[in-house]
């Protein structure tokens, strides 16, 4: 059997364009993907190998002055698999390349301050995936749906906001992907039931989730305005279809992966001088210890050729079905 792969890739099929409209919209699609849930995993698995390798050469180059910066801001409303994605996307790299931050109901201090505020305080530093759980968008929607302020409060915000996104993207070297994990109405049901019907999974519950859910047609004309006014071509939006968790996670876990692909990031060249290091090395050694060091040398130096090969072949492959 041939192996499965994309027909076409997220970032064509899930991006907000004109005309996009979420009331048309099948929650329980899977664009470019017909090849069902058990090779989707398959295929993340190893999608993941190679978004950990790049994600590493990210933070290295970053450490050697890079200054490009990576942000995936996720939305969705509640049950849509915000966290699923903090857990099986980003979890398949290395948690120190890892910044999450998750925004809730703004503290005494933050609503002192401008909503911007406290969301630039959590921006990613160079070389680190920058996750937003909830984000900036709150405030053009729960903001909206709830009247939590006027609405010549929350309309300009529009604006701001596009504004603010270009300015970090053009001056701030960052790659911003938007990511609104969209699940349907039905679906929603069958995850807030399982949530009651499990001990393990009350803590996740809150009976507000209900009051939010009543408000169904509120929140996705709230999340219409924000496709239609936001999804600008520095910052685009992806809409991921996810009542199937695997296609989200597969789909999500592809739009960052081609981002960094984009990077085209080598391993730095390092300034000192390698045959000098070997030797000063070398020079550091007994006799027991050399011969112990070559022989280790020696067992692993297939090991490392043949998954670099691999890696790059993986590279080529990822940037030629681009
Ligand atoms: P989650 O539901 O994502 O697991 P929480 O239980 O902490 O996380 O819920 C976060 C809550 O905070 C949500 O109800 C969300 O609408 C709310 N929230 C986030 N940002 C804002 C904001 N700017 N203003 C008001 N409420 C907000």
């Amino acid at each position: 059997m041939a192996k499965a792969k994309w027909s076409a890739l997220p970032t064509q099929t899930l991006r907000a364009g004109e005309g996009f409209s979420l009331a048309d919209f099948d929650a329980s699609a899977t664009p470019g993907w017909s090849a069902g849930k058990a090779a989707a995993e398959k295929f993340m698995a190893a999608r993941g190998e190679l978004l950990s390798e790049l994600q590493e050469r990210f933070f290295a180059n970053a450490k050697e002055g890079d200054p490009r910066k990576l942000l995936l801001v996720v939305q969705g409303l509640d049950t849509a698999g915000k966290g699923g994605i903090a857990r099986h996307v980003l979890g398949m790299v290395d948690p120190q390349g890892v910044q999450l931050a998750s925004f809730g109901v703004p503290t005494e201090e933050e609503r002192a301050h401008h909503y911007l505020w406290r969301i630039e305080r959590a921006l990613p530093t160079p070389g680190k995936i920058g996750l937003f759980d909830r984000s900036h968008y709150e405030d053009v929607l729960v903001v909206r749906v709830e009247n939590l302020v006027p609405q010549d409060v929350w309309e300009p915000r529009y604006e701001e906001i596009n504004a603010w996104e270009r300015n970090l993207v053009e001056n701030e070297n960052f790659t911003i992907i938007k990511v609104a994990l969209m699940p349907s109405h039905a679906e929603q049901s069958v995850r807030l039931a399982e949530r009651l019907a499990r001990r393990d999974k009350w803590w996740k519950y809150n009976p507000s989730d209900v009051d939010t859910r009543e408000k169904w047609p509120d929140y996705l004309e709230a999340y219409q305005a924000v496709l239609d006014r936001t999804s600008t071509d520095v910052a685009p939006w992806y809409v991921v279809p996810a009542d199937h968790k695997w296609y989200a996670r597969l789909a999500v876990t592809e739009l960052l992966t081609q981002a960094l692909i984009g990077f085209e990031q080598e391993w730095p060249v390092p300034e000192w001088d390698l045959t000098t290091e070997k030797k000063r090395l070398r020079s550091t050694m007994t006799k027991e210890e050399r011969k112990a060091t070559q022989a280790a040398l020696d067992g692993t130096k297939k090991k490392v050729k043949g998954a670099i090969a691999d890696f790059e072949k993986a590279v080529a492959k990822a940037v030629k079905g681009r």
